[in-house]
């Protein structure tokens, strides 16, 4: 990581007029958005100044962290948003190894002269940067780039609102600290976060106990009617249509979090929600032990993502895709229940 000092340098040297895009995944979630503008406070102390620019809308949850409003939402602003790509000089790319993840800015962001960094922790990268901070056993993004801070030398420039921004993605990703991706090393970061004074508590609060009335109802809906437990399979399926969606006002971030409740039921080794999303299907995977859905997702539905929790999608409709997922799923029955 003295890599990261020598980057730190480079973009001082830069001056006031260096060019910076910080981008993530299509529909950011808590680790997306934590690391896109812990990264970019952390680089404004330093005097350098950066664009944060996302592909899609992200949940109103994650809206309170500082430098939101600042964000630009690529869709919606794509005459704004390919200025930017075409005149940077660099484009950290956080959260994400492919750039299948940022959707039509991923063309701009291959044909850009600017410098493309790297930071991420999921599985099989694509390696289209020039420089990469990489490592598939950090707990999240936001890990990393404390450890990127940590490693600059310019640490002692951390403060309560970049740390919360920190915290929010190392608890989303670690789901509170609960997931086999959270070590020791990932308590001493957010331990080290807290002494800067995060409120783990508000940030706890504002994530997961803001939920709208619709929100709590819809997730009552999808379990008392929606769950399909595949016992021969130990598998938990739940459908959504785009219909259902609509009944309950769904908003960008009302699903986040309810395939997992499919893990929740005993001897459950695979949880898998499909979502109609109008212009395709979604589908979020979730997995206890070794039963692998990066690979799952890559060999069947087009995705990707870590060991235990993955995604993918479908271009079919909701009825096809849920009939190729139980056709496929046969193929795993030893993985599954062995
Ligand atoms: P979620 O199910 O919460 O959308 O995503 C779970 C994990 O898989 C996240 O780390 C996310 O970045 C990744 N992921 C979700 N959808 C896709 C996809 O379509 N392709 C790839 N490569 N990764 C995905
Ligand atoms: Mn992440």
């Amino acid at each position: 990581m003295e890599q990261a000092a020598i980057l730190l340098a480079e973009l001082k040297q830069a001056g006031e007029n260096v060019k910076i895009v910080i981008t993530t995944h299509h529909k950011p979630d808590g680790d997306a958005m934590g690391s896109s503008l812990g990264l970019h406070l952390f680089l404004k102390a330093a005097g350098i100044p950066s664009q944060v620019l996302t592909p899609t809308d992200y949940p109103a949850f994650l809206s309170w962290m500082k430098g939101n409003e600042s964000v630009i939402i690529y869709e919606g602003n794509e005459v704004v948003g390919n200025k930017l790509i075409a005149e940077a000089n660099y484009i950290f790319c956080l959260d994400f190894n492919n750039l299948s993840r940022i959707n039509e800015m991923g063309e701009r962001v291959k044909e850009s002269t600017a410098k493309l960094i790297l930071v991420d922790h999921h599985q099989l990268p694509q390696k289209f940067e020039h420089l990469s901070f990489w490592d598939p056993k950090a707990s999240s993004t936001c890990e990393l780039i404390f450890r990127l801070i940590d490693k600059s030398g310019l640490k002692n420039l951390m403060n309560k609102e970049i740390a919360s921004c920190l915290y929010t993605g190392i608890m989303t990703d670690t789901g509170s600290f609960k997931f086999s991706n959270c070590t020791a090393e990932t308590h001493k970061i957010a331990a080290e976060l807290i002494s800067l004074g995060v409120d783990h508590v508000d940030i706890q609060e504002r994530l997961f106990d803001s939920f709208t009335e619709n929100r709590v109802r819809f997730i009552g809906y999808a379990l008392s009617k929606k769950l399909e437990i595949m016992r021969s399979y130990n598998t938990a399926l739940i459908t959504i249509t785009s219909d259902e969606l609509k009944e309950y006002e769904s908003q960008t971030g009302d699903t986040e979090g309810l395939v997992n409740f499919g893990l929740g039921v005993n001897g459950i080794r695979l949880a898998v929600l499909i979502i109609d999303r109008g212009k395709l299907v979604k589908m979020s995977f979730r997995s206890k032990g070794t039963f692998n859905v990066n690979e799952f997702a890559r060999l069947h539905f087009n995705g990707g993502g870590h060991i235990n929790a993955a995604g993918g999608s479908s271009t079919e409709t909701l009825e096809e895709t849920v009939a190729r997922f139980k056709k496929v799923l046969p193929l795993h029955i030893k993985e599954l229940t062995s």
